[in-house]
């Protein structure tokens, strides 16, 4: 009898596995534990926009929208961005819905990087950067981000790396990818962070990817610096953002990227043949629930209670809170955990934590490619108050 033979080929992506987030997951659910670890809320978004949405549905906007996005939803895009950043994007040719932050993220780097061109990312970085860069067959150049740390060598602050940055510029450097507020660190950039990446691609080709997809969660009074808002940076970016977040409905998969005309010709251009188009009825809710609801303008006060209870819940722990100035995301350090597992690796200790502990969390090497430990997880606090209570009663046995 023949043996069935299963045809090999060449990983396109031989170092990668499935995503830390849905190893984690799943391993939460599996557990029964309480999934702090991939960011999503649990809690329901407004009704009022399932209603918009149900109601799209209802009068037949169910056919395929406009490559680009339905019209009115790229409208009400432009015009927040217009009342937020003072910056106008051309509904009609630079804003582009996509189906969600990662597609746009994606679908960014495939279009402006060539093989053999090279890209700077600044890790620790969100999982999806490096293998994009890599299906383009771009070459990732990695630069770590500074920490500063007080006598004690507990982290004070994260700064971005601008010697270093500058030193990995070469004439094939093609384009930077930044990210604030940062996943997973929670830093935010300031202005002069702007101004100097400015002054670094000043009469260059380097384009700028810049995923600002927590752009409506900032905290202690600080403003999001968008890329969008800088006269310069604006005319050569690509600016990636994400409804799921806004909105806490990560399942609908829908963001957008504001790119200037040309870049943004390119960017449809991949767009088309990846994804085409993006949910219809989802769209006009959305649309017209910003035309209605300015909701985004009160989300850095939501969070930041949210940040708050847990911050104050965790102190009461031996975990060792970094610094979270803006995203859904807290750091903290379990090295100083009384326990043998405070030797683990980040990894190990994540599993161990979900399953013994029953509180999901991920492990920071996840956002490093060479796996960089720094005995520091990451938790999600965009939970329900009784949720994050329960996982600080779990945290605090240990
Ligand atoms: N951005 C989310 C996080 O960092 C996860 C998104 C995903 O799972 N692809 O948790």
């Amino acid at each position: 009898m023949d043996k069935k033979k299963i045809p090999t080929f060449t990983s396109r992506l031989p170092d990668v596995g499935t995503t830390i987030f849905t190893v984690m997951s799943a391993l939460a659910s599996e557990k029964k534990a309480i999934n702090l670890g991939q960011g999503f809320p649990d809690f329901s978004c407004d009704r009022q926009l399932l209603e918009m949405v149900n109601e799209a549905m209802h009068q037949d906007q169910n056919q395929y929208p406009p490559m680009a996005g339905v019209s009115e939803l790229r409208q009400e895009i432009a015009h927040k961005i217009k009342s937020i950043y003072r910056y106008q994007y051309d509904p009609v040719d630079e804003i582009t819905v996509t189906a969600g932050g990662t597609q746009g993220i994606f679908t960014a780097v495939m279009c402006c990087v060539s093989p053999g061109d090279e890209v700077i990312v600044i890790e620790p970085a969100y999982d999806s950067y490096i293998p994009a860069i890599q299906m383009a067959q771009g070459v990732p150049i990695r630069v770590a981000l500074e920490v500063k740390r007080d006598a004690l060598g507990k982290v004070e602050s994260y700064q971005i790396p601008w010697k270093k940055i500058e030193g990995a510029i070469t004439e094939k450097t093609r384009l930077i990818m930044i990210n604030s507020p940062h996943n997973p660190t929670g830093m935010i950039w300031k202005k002069e962070d702007l101004n100097h990446l400015a002054d670094i691609v000043h009469g260059t080709e380097i384009l700028v990817l810049s995923d600002e997809v927590y752009e409506h969660m900032v905290y202690d009074q600080k403003v999001h610096e968008s890329v969008s808002s800088h006269p310069e940076l604006v005319e050569r970016s690509f600016v990636i953002s994400s409804f799921g977040k806004t909105y806490h409905v990560t399942g609908w998969k829908v963001g957008y990227v504001a790119a200037p005309k040309s870049m943004t010709s390119e960017f449809r251009k991949v767009h088309q043949f990846n994804v085409f188009t993006v949910n219809t009825p989802v769209q006009y809710g959305l649309s017209n629930y910003l035309k209605e609801q300015k909701h985004y303008l009160g989300l850095s006060n939501f969070y930041e209670k949210k940040r708050n209870f847990f911050q104050l819940g965790l102190r009461k722990t031996r975990f060792q809170l970094l610094p979270s100035e803006g995203t859904y995301f807290q750091c903290a350090d379990y090295t100083g955990l009384n326990i043998p597992e405070a030797k683990l690796n980040e990894s190990d200790f994540c599993c161990w934590l979900t399953s013994e502990i029953g509180v999901a969390a991920i492990p920071l090497s996840a956002f490093y490619t060479k796996g960089q430990e720094s005995g520091v997880i990451r938790f999600c606090f965009a939970k329900q108050e009784k949720t994050l209570e329960e996982a600080i009663t779990r945290l605090y046995k240990l």
